[in-house]
C-alpha cells in the first residue's frame, strides 16, 4: 500500500508540475533602470487563469494572452523605490481546478553592473568557436536530449569541444596578448545536422549541454575577468533553429514569418535604404527565412521583441559579459534593432555591441553605425560594426601590385581608410582580416609568413578593435572551398590524443612559434598604447605598394611602414615631412632596430615596420 501510495503521489506531483513547463526570463533583477518586465509563462492550457501576485512594489499591468492557449504574457512594473530582492510566488487561478503557482525571485544586481565597460579599440578580440577549440570535458560531447552526436571524422560534425576547454586555456589566450574572446554562439541547438555552429538557437534562455551549462558559463566569464579577459557573447535576433522549443506551439502566427512555401531571404541588404527598391523584394529581404533550417524571427511583433531584448539584458547581467556581437544585423527590421541597441545602452552607457554588418560598400556598413548621417535620418543606436571593405582589401592586397589610379595592393588598404568621413565613430569599427565564415587568411597568403605579419601589424596598428580568429597565430589554414567545415578545424592540442599541442611553446613546431611569438608580441606591444588605441591617423598614398602612416596623440607618435615588395624600397622622407616634424629616431617595436630618420633609409621586402618616433 505504501508503495503504491508514494507512486500515485510521485504521478500527482509530477502532472501538476508539468501544467507549466516555462517562465522566461526565469528570474529578474531590482535596481534596474526599465521598471518594466515581461514574463512568458508556458503550460498546457493555461490561457483562461487568473494571475495574482502579492508582492510588496510589484504592480501587475495586464495579463496577455497570445493565439496559442498555452502561454501567457504577464505586464509588470516593478516600483524602484519599494520593491525589494526577495522570492514570491504567482498563482495562477482557474474555477474547480488546483492554483498552479510559479515561483520567482528578483535578486540584487552585482555592484557596478550598469557602469560595465565594453569591449573598446584599446582590445583585441579573439574569435573561437567552442566545438573547435579544446574539449574539457569528454562526459557531455553526447547528451540524450539532442540528436546530433560528436563525430570529429566529419568537417560538419560536431567535435565536442566545450566551455571548459575555453576555461583550460585562458591562460594561451592572455600570453598572446588577446584581451577579449568572442566565442560563436554558445546556446543550445537542437538540430540534427552541423549544429556545432550555434547559428540555429532553440532556446534563447539555454547553454547548450554539450558546452556545458548556464552556471559553466557564468564561470567562464568570470574566470576570464579574473585574468583580465573580456567576454563577448554572439546573439542571434533574426533566426531562430526550426526545432526551436517553439515552434511546435508558436505563441501568435506572427511570432516567426510565415510563408506558403519555403521562401529564402535575397540577401539584398540595400533594398532596405534603396529608394528604388521594389516592395516585393525588400519583404523578401527582410522576411525571407534565411536558410530551411532557420525561421524568421518577427521583431515587429511586440511580445517577441520584449522577449528578445529581455534576454539580451537577461545575460548581459546574469553572465556579467562585457559585449554582444549579434548575427546578420541588417536582416532585422531595423527600427527594432534601434529599439534593442537604446534598451541595452540605455540600461549600460559604457557597454558596446557590434553587429554583424556583412555588406559591399562603406556607406552601407556606416548606416549601421550609432550617430551616422544619413538622408533617411536614421539612427541605428549600434556603437560599433564590422568593416568587411577592409577585410575584402586584406584578403587580396598582398598578393597583387597596383598603380595609385588601381584598387589594387597597398592601395586597397589606404582606398578603405579614406573612406572613414562616413563614419560616425571611427575607433568602434570592428577590423579583422577573417573570421568563421571567410576563407582563412593564412591560406590566401600561402602560409608566407611576411605577407602575413605585414597583414597583422596593419590589424593592430590601423584605427578601430582588431579581431583576429582562432588558429592564425600560429599559422593555421583552411579552404572554404572544401566547406565551411575547413576553415574551422580543431586547434591542435585540444583533444586528448593530439599529436601536437600548439597551446605550448614545447608543443608547437618551430614554424608555429615563430607566428605564435610574432603575434604575442604585437598584441602584447598593443595592449599599452593608447595612441593606438584612440590617437588619430594620417595616412600617405602608397608609392610604389609601400604603405606609410602615422599614429598620433599628444603623448606619442608611431610611424607603420609596410612595403609589399620583393625588393629593397627606399623610402624618401621629405615625403612624411608633415608628420615626422622634428623627430629624429625612429626604433621598430618589432625588431628594436633603430632608423635615422634624417636621411632616406631601406626598407627590406615584404617587410612591416612599426617605428615609436623619438
Ligand atoms: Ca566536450
Amino acid at each position: 500500500m505504501k508503495k503504491i501510495g508514494l507512486l500515485f503521489f510521485v504521478l500527482f506531483s509530477t502532472t501538476l508540475f508539468a501544467q507549466i513547463d516555462r517562465v522566461d526570463p526565469a528570474f529578474w533583477w531590482v535596481g534596474m533602470k526599465n521598471p518594466k518586465l515581461q514574463l512568458l509563462i508556458h503550460g498546457a492550457e493555461i490561457c483562461n487563469r487568473q494571475v495574482s501576485v502579492d508582492y510588496p512594489g510589484i504592480t501587475l499591468v495586464k495579463v496577455n494572452r497570445a493565439c496559442s492557449p498555452n502561454y501567457l504574457f504577464v505586464s509588470l512594473e516593478l516600483d524602484p523605490k519599494t520593491v525589494k530582492a526577495g522570492k514570491f510566488q504567482f498563482r495562477l487561478k482557474q474555477p474547480d481546478q488546483p492554483d498552479l503557482i510559479v515561483n520567482y525571485e528578483l535578486k540584487n544586481r552585482r555592484p557596478g553592473s550598469a557602469e560595465r565597460e565594453g569591449f573598446s579599440s584599446a582590445d583585441v578580440i579573439y574569435l573561437l568557436m567552442p566545438d573547435r577549440f579544446a574539449n574539457g570535458n569528454q562526459a557531455n560531447d553526447n547528451v540524450d536530449s539532442l540528436p546530433d552526436k560528436a563525430d570529429r571524422s566529419k568537417l560538419d560534425g560536431r567535435h565536442g569541444g566545450d566551455i571548459q576547454g575555453i576555461v583550460d586555456h585562458l591562460d594561451y589566450i592572455k600570453q598572446l596578448g588577446a584581451t577579449a574572446i568572442w566565442c560563436t554562439p554558445v546556446l543550445e541547438n537542437n538540430y540534427q545536422h552541423a549544429s556545432y555552429h550555434g547559428y540555429a538557437i532553440s532556446d534563447y534562455y539555454k547553454v547548450d549541454p554539450r558546452f556545458g551549462s548556464n552556471d559553466d558559463y557564468c564561470k567562464f566569464v568570470k574566470a576570464s575577468h579574473d585574468k583580465g579577459l573580456k567576454v563577448i557573447m554572439d546573439l542571434v535576433s533574426n533566426h531562430c533553429g526550426i526545432w526551436a522549443w517553439w515552434m511546435s506551439d508558436l505563441p501568435f502566427e506572427d511570432w516567426i514569418h510565415q510563408w506558403p512555401d519555403f521562401t529564402q531571404t535575397n540577401h539584398k541588404a540595400s533594398t532596405i535604404k534603396d529608394i528604388h527598391a521594389a516592395q516585393v523584394d525588400k519583404k523578401i529581404f527582410l522576411d525571407g527565412w534565411f536558410e530551411k533550417t532557420m525561421p524568421d524571427m518577427n521583431q515587429k511583433n511586440p511580445y517577441f521583441w520584449t522577449y528578445f531584448i529581455q534576454n539580451s539584458i537577461w545575460w548581459i547581467e546574469n553572465a556579467d559579459i562585457d559585449g554582444i556581437r549579434m548575427d546578420t544585423y541588417p536582416y532585422n527590421d531595423r527600427d527594432a534593432m534601434a529599439q534593442w541597441a537604446k534598451a541595452i545602452t540605455d540600461e549600460y552607457p559604457h557597454f558596446n555591441l557590434v553587429g554583424e554588418t556583412w555588406l559591399f560598400n562603406p556607406q552601407d556598413i556606416a548606416f549601421w553605425q550609432k550617430d551616422a548621417v544619413n538622408s533617411l535620418h536614421y539612427n541605428s543606436q549600434l556603437p560599433t560594426v564590422m568593416d568587411f571593405i577592409t577585410q575584402n582589401a586584406l584578403s587580396t592586397c598582398f598578393n597583387e601590385h597596383g598603380n595609385p589610379w588601381e584598387d589594387k595592393g597597398m592601395n586597397r588598404l589606404y582606398n578603405s581608410i579614406s573612406n572613414d568621413y562616413l563614419y560616425a565613430n571611427v575607433n568602434n569599427i570592428l577590423v579583422f582580416a577573417e573570421n568563421h565564415d571567410t576563407q582563412r587568411l593564412n591560406y590566401l597568403l600561402d602560409g608566407n609568413f611576411n605577407k602575413f605579419k605585414m597583414a597583422m601589424t596593419f590589424l593592430m596598428t590601423t584605427r578601430g578593435i582588431p579581431e583576429i580568429y582562432y588558429g592564425s597565430e600560429i599559422g593555421m589554414t583552411g579552404n572554404k572551398n572544401l566547406g565551411d567545415g575547413d576553415i574551422r578545424r580543431d586547434f591542435p592540442g585540444g583533444w586528448k590524443g593530439d599529436s601536437i599541442n600548439a597551446f605550448t611553446a614545447t608543443g608547437r613546431t618551430a614554424t608555429e612559434n615563430q607566428y605564435y611569438d610574432f603575434m604575442s608580441k604585437l598584441l602584447n606591444w598593443r595592449k599599452t598604447k593608447p595612441v593606438i588605441h584612440t590617437g588619430l591617423l594620417t595616412h600617405y598614398v602608397p608609392d610604389n605598394d609601400v604603405y606609410v602612416y602615422f599614429r598620433y596623440n599628444e603623448k606619442d607618435k608611431i610611424m607603420v611602414i609596410l612595403n609589399n615588395n620583393e625588393t629593397n624600397q627606399t623610402l624618401e622622407l621629405n615625403r612624411y615631412a608633415e608628420s615626422i616634424e622634428n623627430k629624429v629616431i625612429g626604433t621598430d617595436v618589432l625588431t628594436g632596430k633603430t632608423y635615422d630618420l634624417k636621411s632616406d633609409f631601406q626598407v627590406p621586402p615584404q617587410t612591416a615596420l612599426i617605428l615609436e618616433l623619438k
